[in-house]
């Protein structure tokens, strides 16, 4: 297989991208200087080096001199210990923390549970997400994941798991307000339509 082709099938393999977007990128690099290639190899090789996944959230974080085990927003004294926000994908807990509606803490599930899943701990980080709800400052969890029904099925299994936990500890587990757009993940929604989905949780 020539350069061309197995660098197809590689950007192929990216969410949301097929074959013939893969073969775009490949034809827009081959029109790139040899020093946009360099920076992009170079930071290809970089980020697995420089980037860490948080003890406490799971999320991937900036962490050069692998000085720390958790992220700046786990570190943060001045967020809220008391709640536990539930998300699907680090790009949800970005779009999250721009509309800057919420200053409690994280934890994400690194995925969803599609609806006919055997083994949804083959998909989430199911023993992680245990081990989190241990801290006895959680006073209230928000599950913020899709809205579609792999979303739902994931709101469903979450829900179900942790349901004896939080009874146990007196937990409130709440969810986003549907003021959400059906079909939509959460890395999309503006900041006025998550601050109110926010706001109306139930
Ligand atoms: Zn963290």
């Amino acid at each position: 297989m020539n350069t061309i082709n197995k660098l197809t099938e590689l950007f192929s393999k990216f969410p949301g991208i097929g074959p013939r977007q893969a073969k775009r990128f490949v034809y827009f690099l081959l029109t790139r200087n040899a020093s946009f290639l360099e920076e992009l190899s170079r930071l290809l090789l970089e980020i697995k080096k420089e980037v860490s996944t948080c003890e406490s959230c799971m999320r991937f974080f900036s962490n050069p001199l692998h000085n720390t085990k958790v992220c700046e927003i786990c570190r943060d004294s001045n967020r809220h210990n008391d709640m536990l926000m539930i998300i699907e994908r680090d790009a949800d807990f970005e779009n999250i923390e721009k509309s800057k509606i919420y200053e409690g803490k994280y934890f994400i599930l690194g995925g969803k549970v599609p609806i006919l899943e055997k083994n949804p701990e083959n998909r989430i980080r199911v023993s992680q997400l245990k081990e989190r709800i241990k801290d006895e400052n959680i006073k209230e969890i928000i599950l913020a994941l899709s809205v579609n029904p792999d979303g739902e099925n994931t709101e469903r299994y979450v829900r179900e798991l942790l349901t004896p936990l939080a009874e146990k500890d007196s937990i409130k587990i709440t969810m986003l307000g549907r003021g959400l757009s059906t079909g939509i993940e959460l890395e999309y929604p503006d900041s006025d339509t998550l601050k109110n989905a926010f706001k109306n949780r139930t």
